[in-house]
C-alpha cells in the first residue's frame, strides 16, 4: 500500500537553503494576495534561478524562505507549486530526516486522494506522473 507523507507544519522545509521556484503562470496569484503589481513582486520578491531559466522567490539572508513568516507561510493560499508538491511529490536527500511528515500507509485511492488535496493537483495528471 503507498504510504502518504501528513505535513505536520513544522516548517524545516520552508528554512533550508534552496530555490523556492515560482513559475510564471503562479506570479499573477501571487501579487494579486500581496496587493502587489506582476511587476513590484517580481522586482521586490524574486530573484533568477541559478540556471537563469526562471524565478525563485527571495530569502532571507539565513536561508530561509522570505515568506516564512512567525513560523507559517505567510502566502499558503497562494505558495508555490514546489510548496505543494512537498513532500508527497519530491523529497530533499539529505534533508529529509528534519521533515517531521507523518508517513500513513493507506488503501491506492485514499492516497491519490489525499496527494489530490495536497498538492492541488487533479487524480488523473497524477497517476500520468512517472
Ligand atoms: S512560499 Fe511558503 S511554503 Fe513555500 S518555502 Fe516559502 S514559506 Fe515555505
Ligand atoms: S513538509 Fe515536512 S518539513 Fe515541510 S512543513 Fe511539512 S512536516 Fe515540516
Amino acid at each position: 500500500m503507498p504510504i502518504f507523507y501528513e505535513c505536520q507544519r513544522c516548517a524545516a522545509c520552508c528554512r533550508w537553503p534552496g530555490q523556492v521556484r515560482i513559475e510564471d503562470s503562479e506570479i499573477n496569484p501571487i501579487a494579486n494576495y500581496l496587493g502587489l503589481t506582476s511587476a513590484n513582486f517580481v522586482e521586490g520578491h524574486t530573484r533568477l534561478r541559478s540556471d537563469r531559466k526562471g524565478l525563485a522567490l527571495n530569502e532571507k539572508p539565513n536561508g530561509e524562505c522570505a515568506f516564512l513568516e512567525s513560523g507559517k507561510c505567510s502566502i499558503q493560499a497562494v505558495k508555490p507549486q514546489q510548496c505543494r508538491d512537498f513532500p508527497n511529490l519530491w523529497r530533499n536527500p539529505g534533508k529529509d530526516a528534519l521533515c517531521e511528515a507523518t508517513p500513513v500507509q493507506m488503501e491506492a485511492e485514499e492516497y491519490w486522494d489525499r496527494v489530490s488535496t495536497a498538492t492541488g493537483r487533479s487524480v488523473e495528471s497524477l497517476k500520468k506522473r512517472p
